[in-house]
C-alpha cells in the first residue's frame, strides 16, 4: 500500500483504518467494500445531511417525526406489561409532558439512566402515537451538565450496511484528526476571490456544518475540497498533455495543395465548422509539438471530410496518415468514401485489417514501408507490431468513444513523434469532455451540413407490432429501406444474437426470401461484409442488426429505423442508431418499440428523442437524468470518480481546474516552485499516481 516517495506529512492519512476510533478490524472489511480503505477515504466521505439538534424549551409545537432537543424532568416508569410490550418514561419538558419508549430494554438499566425527579436532555425523533406524543429510544439522554455534548447541527454520513452515524462521527473526526497542515496548492488569487479555507480548515469545517447551508456545493468548505479533486484530476491530464506536446514534435506543414484539389472536386459546400475544424487541426499539425486533439461530432456533422483533410496535410508535408475504425465494416466504409476523393488529388490509398493475410499482407506493407502507400485506412490491425511506415505523420481514430486517458496514452507512446487526431461521434456535455478528454485539444463541428429533413420519431407500444410491420410493407414496396434493430439482452452478446435470429426469421417469413438480411457481431466477418454489402446496394430492403450498426454505418437509402426495446438502450445510443437514417433525401423515419408499460421516467427519457435531434443537447440531458457516472461505464470510459466533486453541477468549478493547470504548467513544467511543491502534495493526497509518474519520468 506504501506507495514510493509519498511525502511523510501523508502517511498517517494512507494507513490503515484501525487506527481511527471505534474502527476495529470487522468494521475496517465492510468499510472497504464501501470503498473506504483508508483514513483519506474517510476524511473524503463527507456528510450528505444534517440534523439541528439544538436545544428548545419545548417539544410543543414541533412536527411529526422532527427530531427535537429538550430539558426534561424525569417522571415515572412503567414497566413492559408484558413481553413484546415497551418500557414508558413519562417526562416534562417546560410546557408540555410526553413519554420515552422503550423496547426490549432492562428495566433497572432505564432507571438508572432515567432517575425519577432527575433532569436530562434528551434528544430524538418525536412522533405522535394515539395522540400522545413520544420519543422511541431517544438518540442521546445526558445529564444536563454534557448536554453540550450533543452538536447543534449533527452531520448525517452516507451509511453502507452494518457501519452506524456513530461510527461514522467518531471515525470521521479522528480522520480530521489526522489531517495535517499543508502548504497551499491553490491559486491565491482564486482562493481569495472564493474566499475558500485552507485545505486543513476545510476539511475540519465539512465534518462539522452548523448549519444545512454548510452541507450544500457551494459552502465554501465543500467548494474547496472539490476543487482540489478536480484540480488534481486536470493537473495529471495537462501533465499528459504537455508531456505529450513536449514529444520529440514534429511539424507537418502543408502546402494546401491536395485539400485544395479536393474541396474543388467536393459536390458540396464545406459547413463553415468543418472549415473551422480543418484549420484548427492543421495550424496543431504544423506546430513542432505533438497533436493530442479531438474532434466532436454528431452523427452525420461530416466527420470523415475533416478527417481527410488532415490526412491530406500530413500528405502534403512529404509523410502519410492513418485513419483507424472499430470495425470491419466502418473501415471498408471509409475507403470507400475517402478513395474516390483520394483518387482524384493523386494521393495512394490502401486498406488494411486483420482479413488481410498471407503474400498480400506482406506486399501491402512492403508498399507502406516504401512510402509508396501516403494514408493508410484500417482496423486496429494498422496499429500491429510488424506495420511499419515510411514517414508517419498523422494517426486518426474514428469512433472510438470508449477510449480511457490511459488508453491514449498507450498508443501516444507507439508512435514518438505521430500527431494524433481522435474522432467521436458521441456528443458529450462539456464536464465529461473536460473529465475525460481533458489532456486534449478539442475541435467541435456543432454544425450539421444543410438539407436534411429531420427525422420523424414515433414511439409505439410493442403490442402494436403488427402495425407496424404491415406499415414496414407498405414502405419496401414503395422502394423504401429499413434497418431493424433488436434488443440488447442483458448486455449478452449470445441473447442479443438470439434475439436478432427470431427476428430475422419472422421478418424473412412475413417479407419474402432474399428480402431481409442479418448482421450481427458474432457473424464470420466476409458474411457481415456480404449482408451489408446487399443492403447497401439495395439487394435487400430490410436488415435485421444488432447493435453493430450503431457506429458510422451510411446507407442513404435507407429512412426507415425500427428500434425494439428502444427503453433498453441509453440515450446516446438511440440517437447514433437514429442518425443512421436521414442521410438521403427521402423523409425519414424512426420508430422506437417499447415493452409496454413504459415507466414515466422511461417515457421522459424517450420523449427526449422525440423533441430534438440536437446530440449534445440529448447528452446534457441524459447526464442530468443519470448522472456521470451511469452515462458512460465509468471503468472504461477513463472517466474519473469523485468523491466530493459533482461532475453535473460544478461545471464551471471543473473549467476554472482545467485552465488553471494548464497555466500551471506554462509557469512551472516540473513542479519545482513552492506552489509546484504543494501541488504534488494534492496529488499524493488525489491519488494521482499516474501525474506522479509523469513528473518522475520527467
Ligand atoms: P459523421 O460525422 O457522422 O462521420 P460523415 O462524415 O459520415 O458524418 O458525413 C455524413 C454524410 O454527409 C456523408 O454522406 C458526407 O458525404 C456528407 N457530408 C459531409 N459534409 C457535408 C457538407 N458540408 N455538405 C453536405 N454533405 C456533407
Ligand atoms: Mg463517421
Amino acid at each position: 500500500m506504501e506507495a514510493k516517495g509519498r511525502p511523510e506529512v501523508l502517511w498517517p492519512l494512507f494507513g490503515g483504518l484501525e487506527q481511527l476510533d471505534g474502527i476495529g478490524p470487522k468494521l475496517a472489511e465492510t468499510l472497504n467494500t464501501a470503498h473506504i480503505e483508508r483514513p483519506r477515504d474517510m476524511l473524503m466521505t463527507l456528510p450528505h445531511t444534517g440534523i439541528s439538534r439544538a436545544l428548545r424549551p419545548s417539544v410543543k409545537g414541533a412536527a411529526q417525526n422532527e427530531v427535537v432537543t429538550v430539558e426534561v424532568t424525569v417522571g415515572r416508569h412503567m414497566a413492559a406489561a408484558a413481553k413484546g410490550r415497551p418500557h414508558r418514561v413519562t417526562v416534562e419538558d417546560a410546557e408540555t409532558s410526553f413519554q420515552l419508549v422503550f423496547f426490549h430494554a432492562r428495566g433497572d438499566w432505564l432507571q438508572k439512566q432515567l432517575p425519577t425527579g432527575r433532569r436530562r436532555i434528551i434528544s430524538g425523533k418525536l412522533e405522535l402515537f394515539d395522540g400522545i406524543a413520544q420519543i422511541v429510544h431517544p438518540d442521546h439522554i445526558l445529564t444536563v451538565d454534557k448536554g453540550t455534548d450533543i452538536p447543534a447541527f449533527e452531520p448525517v454520513y452516507p451509511l453502507h450496511a452494518g457501519v452506524t452515524q456513530k461510527v461514522m462521527w467518531r471515525a470521521t473526526r479522528s480522520a480530521v484528526a489526522l489531517a495535517p497542515l499543508l502548504d497551499e496548492w491553490i491559486d491565491p488569487g482564486l482562493k481569495a476571490e472564493r474566499q475558500w479555507p485552507d485545505w486543513q480548515q476545510a476539511v475540519q469545517s465539512a465534518h462539522t456544518p452548523t448549519q444545512v447551508a454548510d452541507i450544500g456545493l457551494t459552502a465554501p468548505a465543500r467548494e474547496r475540497l472539490a476543487y482540489d479533486e478536480l484540480f488534481a484530476h486536470q493537473v495529471t491530464l495537462a501533465l499528459a498533455r504537455a508531456r505529450s506536446r513536449k514529444a520529440v514534435g514534429r511539424a507537418s506543414v502543408g502546402t494546401g495543395a491536395l485539400r485544395a484539389k479536393v474541396l474543388g472536386n467536393l459536390p458540396f459546400r464545406p459547413t463553415g465548422a468543418q472549415i473551422r475544424a480543418a484549420d484548427e487541426i492543421a495550424a496543431d499539425m504544423a506546430e513542432p509539438v505533438r497533436m493530442n486533439r479531438l474532434l466532436q461530432g454528431d452523427v452525420g456533422s461530416g466527420k470523415t471530410l475533416v478527417g481527410l483533410l488532415a490526412l491530406l496535410a500530413a500528405v502534403e508535408a512529404g509523410g502519410q496518415g492513418v485513419m483507424m475504425a472499430p470495425t470491419e465494416i466502418l473501415a471498408r466504409q471509409h475507403l470507400e468514401g475517402l478513395e474516390p476523393l483520394a483518387e482524384q488529388a493523386g494521393v495512394v490509398i490502401m486498406l488494411l485489417t486483420g482479413r488481410d493475410k498471407g503474400r498480400e499482407r506482406i506486399r501491402k506493407l512492403a508498399a507502406l514501408a516504401e512510402g509508396k502507400i501516403d494514408i493508410l485506412v484500417g482496423t486496429h490491425a494498422v496499429f500491429q507490431k510488424d506495420v511499419v511506415f515510411h514517414d508517419l505523420r498523422l494517426a486518426i481514430i474514428d469512433e472510438q468513444h470508449r477510449f480511457g486517458v490511459s488508453q491514449r496514452m498507450e498508443l501516444g507512446a507507439k508512435g514518438e513523434a505521430v500527431d494524433v487526431l481522435v474522432m467521436t461521434a458521441t456528443p458529450i456535455p462539456r464536464s465529461l469532455a473536460l473529465a475525460q478528454y481533458g489532456d486534449m485539444d478539442v475541435s467541435v463541428l456543432d454544425e450539421k451540413p444543410p438539407g436534411r429533413t429531420p427525422v420523424q420519431t414515433a414511439l409505439i407500444s410493442n403490442t402494436r407490432l403488427d402495425d407496424v410491420v404491415s406499415r414496414l410493407r407498405a414502405a419496401v414496396e414503395d422502394g423504401r429501406q429499413c434497418y431493424w434493430v433488436c434488443p440488447l439482452v442483458e448486455e449478452s452478446e449470445v441473447s442479443d444474437l438470439t434475439a436478432a435470429d427470431e427476428r430475422f426469421k419472422r421478418l424473412r417469413a412475413i417479407f419474402g426470401e432474399g428480402v431481409v438480411g442479418l448482421v450481427h457481431g458474432q457473424l464470420p466477418p466476409a458474411e457481415k461484409d456480404a449482408a451489408m454489402a446487399r443492403f447497401a446496394s439495395g439487394e435487400t430492403k430490410v436488415l435485421v442488426a444488432t447493435t453493430v450498426i450503431e457506429v458510422g454505418v451510411n446507407v442513404p437509402n435507407a429512412s426507415i429505423m425500427v428500434i425494439e426495446r428502444a427503453e433498453s438502450f441509453g440515450l446516446a445510443q438511440l440517437h447514433q442508431l437514429r442518425g443512421r437514417v436521414g442521410r438521403g433525401a427521402a423523409q425519414s423515419t424512426c420508430l422506437m418499440l417499447y415493452q409496454a408499460p413504459l415507466s414515466e421516467t422511461g417515457r421522459r427519457r424517450l420523449d427526449i428523442l422525440r423533441e430534438t435531434e440536437d446530440g449534445f443537447r440529448i447528452a446534457e440531458e441524459d447526464l442530468a437524468m443519470r448522472g456521470a457516472g451511469d452515462m458512460i461505464g465509468t471503468a472504461q470510459s477513463g472517466l474519473p470518480r469523485f468523491r466530493i466533486a459533482d461532475l453535473e453541477r460544478q461545471t464551471a468549478l471543473l473549467d476554472v481546474a482545467q485552465k488553471d493547470a494548464r497555466k500551471l504548467l506554462v509557469d512551472d513544467p516540473t513542479l519545482d516552485t513552492a506552489r509546484g511543491k504543494a501541488v504534488r502534495h494534492v496529488l499524493w493526497l488525489m491519488d494521482q499516481d499516474r501525474a506522479i509518474r509523469l513528473i518522475s519520468v520527467g
